[in-house]
């Protein structure tokens, strides 16, 4: 069986990190899936989903971290070309990817203990955004 549904989120825009993961449960525990993967995939080039163990300390280093792999002050072909000044969170986006995998085991999406799922935009300004969530098992 394949299910299809939505998560909706409103993020400030750079760099937002946000904690989808008790959406992502009542998804998958709402499709009725006892075994299988749900994949979730944001439509779009300036933002990604991944995991990370979602405390104040940590999210500040996400950020730094992309502040120094692509600074959003740097100068980028993208933003010479368009003028929309985003150049930094398209290559971000880039190289951390619009997807993510995770496997349904006894109904629930397997976590680490600490483990939560996280959608980040990286754009520069406010959005509203939908998130894809499309489970296959049975
Ligand atoms: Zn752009």
């Amino acid at each position: 069986m394949i299910v299809t549904r939505e998560i909706k989120v409103s993020t400030k825009g750079h760099t937002d990190i946000i904690n989808i993961t008790s959406q992502l449960k009542d998804v998958v525990a709402q499709s009725r899936l006892s075994s299988g993967m749900v994949c979730l995939f944001v439509p779009g080039t300036t933002a990604t989903l991944t995991t990370m163990e979602y405390e104040p300390g940590l999210i500040k280093d996400v950020r730094q971290y992309w502040e120094k792999v692509a600074g959003s002050r740097d100068e980028y072909e993208h933003n010479a070309r368009w003028g929309d000044g985003n150049g930094y969170a398209h290559v971000r986006s880039a190289y951390s990817g619009p997807s993510l995998v995770i496997p349904i085991i006894e109904g629930k999406p397997v976590l680490g203990t600490w483990q939560e799922v996280v959608f980040i935009d990286f754009d520069n300004r406010a959005r509203s955004r939908t998130i894809l969530v499309q489970m296959v098992g049975e």
